[in-house]
């Protein structure tokens, strides 16, 4: 067994609410149970790292400080649970016309934190409420854990081979820190 493996989180609709273009800190609302599960990715050793679209900047709607702002909100609200990020990465682009960007399903921002920290994307795990958020893992020999929100693409993710449906992020790291061999079939 190496090192833990990283694992990446999406935020909205993941560890949070989705508010939708969320640039008020007053708005930010952990989803029952996120701050602990967090928690237990720390306890456990996996870097723990959050990796989040937010077009709203690049499209106008808030500023990169306001964003700070709602992070740093988030940040100590998981620490009320014990919780802990080991990274922040996030995309101010609006989507392109042709390509990602750094927008997901794109990989450049799992790039960037794999440099940044030295850790391999093969062998990580990728945890969100939508498509987009998990379906990276396939490009890199990652696995895939998506959680149902209210807007998540579930019933076409449960189709999806490589894909894990659980219902929240609590669930999702049942699944991270169950024994190897004891809940995968490949
Ligand atoms: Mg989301």
């Amino acid at each position: 067994m190496g090192a833990p493996a990283a694992v990446f989180l999406d935020r909205d609709g993941t560890i949070i609410v989705d508010r939708h273009y969320l640039g008020d800190p007053a708005g930010v609302e952990l989803l029952p149970r996120a701050g602990e599960a967090v928690a237990r990715l720390n306890a456990a050793g996996h870097p723990t790292f959050l990796v989040t679209n937010q077009s709203g900047i690049g499209r106008g709607y808030f500023t990169e400080p306001q964003y700070a702002a709602v992070h740093a909100r988030l940040e100590a609200l998981l620490a009320e649970h014990g919780g802990r990020l080991d990274g922040e990465y996030h995309c101010a682009e609006g989507p392109h016309p042709q390509g990602f960007g750094c927008r997901k399903p794109g990989i450049a921002m799992y790039e960037r934190a794999a440099a940044e920290h030295g850790l391999p994307l093969a062998g990580a795990w990728f945890v969100g409420d939508r498509l987009r958020d998990v379906i990276p893992a396939e490009r890199v020999d990652g696995h895939a854990v998506l959680v149902r929100s209210p807007e998540s693409e579930w019933e076409e993710a449960e189709a999806i081979s490589f894909i894990r449906v659980v219902p929240t992020l609590w669930d999702a790291v049942d699944v991270i820190l169950a024994p190897p061999g004891g809940h995968r079939d490949d």
